[in-house]
This record gives structure tokens, C-alpha cells and sequence, in this order.
């Protein structure tokens, strides 16, 4: 998963508000909105954040909110969070009645979408969803019918606006591999197809090396894996997820910037 991480999410809940677990399962949402990070930090007056556990960007880009309890799913229907708990295949209608505290039991992400049907979930921001979705369920020992949209826990909502089941089946497909796993990656050719086939004992070109460094997994040892291995990641990977940090970076800081000009101005005037 493409990670970011929101300063203080660690300790972003509303713990102090009731209680948080047994965690149950997965409530997958969408946000109803574009540039819904912020949103889903603060919350609004009625609704006080965190909205959610994790927010994925139109982009891609997951970013961690908080941990712990969270204002994300409300109440749910018994019938519905029950087959949860039991991993049935079937998840029924929910009830109209509805009972279970839902921010109690569930984890939730907020995927970046209009939520007016029309609105595309790129490839891209879809896979890191289903990945998302399945590291969790992976941690906990879980199968993907621990994962939910939040209108199949209530009546009351209808995100996300995709089909649930198919999500669940890739979510399903993940959790047969690896972690590590990228559907098809295997059949990508990274070279062109031109290119003459080498003879036995040729040197390799430094189109090959350049090529094979680039690829090369290293190894990254502030991000372990749950074994406490630290991950493996492309140096090529690695210096795109870099190069969007430090842009992200230069952007939080122009605001931080801006905000003390402002301070400054009014303490001058005072
Ligand atoms: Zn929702």
C-alpha cells in the first residue's frame, strides 16, 4: 500500500468519546467530495473527526488519519454486522433496526469520489483500496468477507457506489498470495520487444544495467513487514514515493510558511 502518514495519526480517535473493539471487520466508504483529507482529519461541528482510519487520493495515495475509535460508520444492522463476525459468503440486506455501535467494530477507509455513480475509481486508486483491505484482513487472520461497504451495513447510506462482491473477490485473490503480490506483474515486459536476443556469454549492455538497477529490489529499514523484515521496494518505487513525500513536504510547508506570515502581520498590528 502507498502509504502517507497525517502528523499525529497514532493517536487520532475518539477513544474518550466510547469504546474501541473488538475490531470485527472493514467498512469501505467514499468520500462524496474532491480534496477530502482535511475533512475527514477535522471532521465538521456535528460530526467531530476522525471520519475515517485511512483516506485514499484520487491517486492513490493512502494516508493514515488516526487509530483507535473513529466517526465513520454510525450504527449498523445486527443481521448485517452478525454476518461479518461469521464470514459468511452471504451479506444479507441489512435490518432496519440498528443496534451495533459500527464505530466500535470497524475499521474504515474513505476513498476519494464524487459518489455520483459517474465518477471513476481509477485502476489505480481501486487496487490500493483492495490492497488496503487485505492487509488488514491479513493481519488479523481474516477473509475478505470481513470486508464491508458501509451501505451494507445500513440502510442509510449508499457508498461505496461499487459492486461490494467484486471487491471482496479481489480482495479474496490477494490474500492467496504473497503480500508482495502484484496481479500480472510477472506478464509486464519491462524491456522492449526489439531488442536482439543477447548470445550466451555477451556482456550485458549499460541499457541492461541501468535497466536491472533501477528494478533492483533494496531493502527499506523504517518500514518492516508484520514479520519485522524490513520491506522490499524498487529503487525505482522507492524514489517516485520519495519525490511525492518531499512535494507534499514543500506544499505543507508554503502553508506553514504563510500562516506565520499572517501571525506575524497581526501581531504587528497589535
Ligand atoms: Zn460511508
Amino acid at each position: 500500500v502507498r502509504t502517507a502518514e497525517s502528523p499525529g495519526w497514532r493517536s487520532r480517535n475518539r477513544n474518550h468519546k466510547g469504546p474501541w473493539g473488538p475490531v470485527n471487520g472493514i467498512v469501505i466508504h467514499h468520500t462524496a467530495g474532491r480534496d477530502s483529507l482535511r475533512l475527514c482529519i477535522e471532521g465538521t461541528a456535528d460530526l467531530p473527526g476522525p471520519l475515517c482510519h485511512t483516506h485514499l487520493s484520487k491517486a492513490g495515495v493512502a494516508t493514515l488519519v488516526g487509530y483507535g475509535r473513529a466517526n465513520h460508520a454510525g450504527t449498523f444492522a445486527a443481521n448485517a454486522h452478525n454476518a461479518v463476525v461469521a464470514e459468511a459468503a452471504i451479506h444479507p440486506r441489512p435490518d432496519a433496526a440498528e443496534p451495533i455501535d459500527g464505530n466500535r467494530h470497524y475499521y474504515g477507509i474513505e476513498i476519494e469520489n464524487l459518489g455520483n455513480g459517474t465518477d471513476p475509481y481509477p485502476e489505480a486508486q481501486y487496487d490500493q483500496a483492495v490492497r488496503w483491505a487485505a492487509a488488514i484482513c491479513r493481519l488479523h487472520g481474516w477473509t475478505a468477507h470481513s470486508v464491508i461497504g458501509h451501505k451494507e451495513g445500513t440502510r442509510r447510506k449508499i457508498d461505496p457506489t461499487f459492486d461490494m462482491a467484486v471487491f471482496r473477490a479481489r480482495v479474496a485473490e490477494r490474500l492467496k498470495h504473497p503480500a508482495d503480490w502484484s496481479p500480472g506483474s510477472a506478464a509486464t515486459p519491462t524491456k522492449p520487444a526489439t531488442e536482439p536476443p543477447k548470445e550466451e556469454g555477451d556482456m550485458p549492455s549499460a541499457k541492461d544495467i541501468a535497466a536491472a538497477v533501477w528494478e533492483h529490489p533494496i531493502e527499506n529499514q523504517f518500514r518492516k513487514d508484520s514479520a519485522g523484515k524490513p520491506r522490499r521496494i524498487a529503487a525505482q518505487d522507492f524514489m517516485e514515493y520519495g519525490d511525492k513525500h518531499h512535494d507534499d513536504i514543500v506544499a505543507r510547508l508554503d502553508r506553514l510558511t504563510a500562516a506565520i506570515e499572517r501571525l506575524t502581520a497581526a501581531l504587528i498590528k497589535e
